[in-house]
This record gives C-alpha cells, sequence and structure tokens, in this order.
C-alpha cells in the first residue's frame, strides 16, 4: 500500500495511464542493484530513486577524484577524496527518504558478484569496463536476473536490455577483452544512456512497453542520431548458449 505521502510524491506518475497505483506498488516493491556509482550510475540511481524503487543497492570500490566531476553528478566539490558508495547513499537518501538505499563499497569480482546481486530483482550495468561487464552479465544470466547494459565514450553510447534465457546476452553481442583505460567522455553523454537504462528498468518493473531487447542501441550525440542493430542470441555463446560454464 502506498502512504498519503507516496501517493502526492508520486502523484504525476501514477497519472501515467500505464503506471498507475498499481504500477508505483511494483516500484515500491522492486530491488534494483546497480553497478557502479559513476557517470552512467550517478543519473541511473538518481531516477531510480526519484520514481521510487523500494531498494536500491549501489556499488562502488572508488573515491571521488576532482576529474569525475565533470559528469558523476551524485558527487559534489566538496566530496573529493570521500568514498564514492558513501557519497552516493547520502545525496540518494537525502533525495528521496521513502526508499531503502544500500551503498556498499565493495570490488565487483568473480568470487564476490553473486553474494553482491543475491537478492535483487534487477541489475544495471554502470560500469566503466569491460572486464566487469562480463562478471555481471554472467552473473546476470546464471541467476536469471535481467540485466540492463550501457556504456558510453566521448559523445557516443549504447543501450541494451538483457532477459536470461529469452534475449541475446551481452556477451552474445561482444566477445573481445578491452583493458581497462581512460577514456574521454562528456557528463551529458552517460546522462542519456543513463535514462534510456532507468526507463527500460521501470518500463521491466510496471510490466509495459516494448524493452530494448535483442537490439543494441547506439547513440551518436554529435549529431543526435539513435541507430539500431538487432542482435540475436548466439547459441554457442560461453555465457548463455550450449558453451556455457557453470559457476
Ligand atoms: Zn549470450
Amino acid at each position: 500500500m502506498l502512504t498519503v505521502e507516496e501517493r502526492e510524491r508520486y502523484d504525476r506518475q501514477i497519472m501515467i495511464k500505464w503506471i498507475g497505483e498499481d504500477g508505483q506498488e511494483k516500484l515500491k516493491k522492486a530491488r534494483v542493484f546497480i553497478a557502479g556509482a559513476g557517470g552512467l550510475g550517478s543519473p541511473v540511481s538518481l531516477y531510480l530513486a526519484t520514481a521510487g524503487v523500494g531498494t536500491i543497492r549501489i556499488v562502488d570500490h572508488e573515491r571521488v577524484e576532482l576529474s569525475n566531476l565533470n559528469r558523476q553528478v551524485l558527487h559534489w566539490d566538496e566530496d573529493i577524496g570521500k568514498k564514492k558508495a558513501a557519497s552516493a547513499g547520502e545525496k540518494l537518501k537525502r533525495l528521496n527518504p521513502e526508499v531503502t538505499i544500500e551503498a556498499i563499497e565493495e570490488v565487483i569480482t568473480e568470487a564476490k558478484v553473486s553474494q553482491l546481486v543475491a537478492g535483487f530483482d534487477l541489475i544495471v550495468d554502470a560500469m566503466d569496463n569491460l572486464p566487469t561487464r562480463y562478471l555481471l552479465n554472467k552473473a546476470a544470466v546464471d541467476k536469471n536476473i535481467p540485466f540492463f547494459h550501457g556504456a558510453v565514450y566521448g559523445f557516443e553510447g549504447r543501450a541494451m536490455t538483457i532477459i536470461p534465457g529469452k534475449t541475446a546476452c551481452l556477451r552474445c553481442v561482444y566477445h573481445g577483452i578491452v583493458p581497462e583505460e581512460k577514456f574521454p567522455v562528456i557528463g551529458v553523454t552517460p546522462a542519456v544512456i543513463a535514462c534510456i537504462q532507468a526507463t527500460e528498468v521501470i518500463k521491466y518493473i510496471v510490466g509495459v512497453g516494448e524493452l530494448l531487447t535483442n537490439r543494441l542501441l547506439a547513440y551518436d550525440g554529435l549529431n543526435i542520431q539513435f541507430t539500431e542493430f538487432r542482435v540475436k542470441k548466439n547459441p554457442n555463446c560461453d555465457h548463455c548458449g550450449h558453451g556455457r560454464r557453470k559457476g
């Protein structure tokens, strides 16, 4: 049941016929895991918290640096040197005290990923490197948890939604091993991609609309062009197909 305060806080979105009070209650019950409190994780968590997603776990192990502030809008000048998890947790709780925020300072490793995502209904990929994305994709596929991919570079970004067992996974699309690197990016790019991810999360929870599945969306901010690439589940995928290794 929604409280009087919640009805007022979420009034404008409850007015959307595809959401309504039922949809708002689904959002309240939802538990979303966000991997990363950086350029993508900041706007994703802000918009999921404002939308009333009941429980948000956000995980990051880094500290806030001055060079993060052009895009990581959860962290402000006064937060330089603080742990991003603590900074994120504090802002999100102030933004919406009605939702439960679990901000965890932890490195997402192969050994820990399963435990970190346990009990969560959805996983949002707000990472900045492919190796961790693969770990999250595999955990999502193994545990049958929908996975919301986003990535950015400069003025460009990508997004895709993965429903394990039904749609192509990230590994069906990407195979390479890309080393971690410092890459260029302007803050508006992760804002666009994160809002697409958050829209997908909300739609999935409420159960409306057409998800961004089996299609990789590429965004070109320089020309404001969105291009869709059809992708197929790879039967030999080593995460979701015959080539799958358990564990
Ligand atoms: Zn796959």
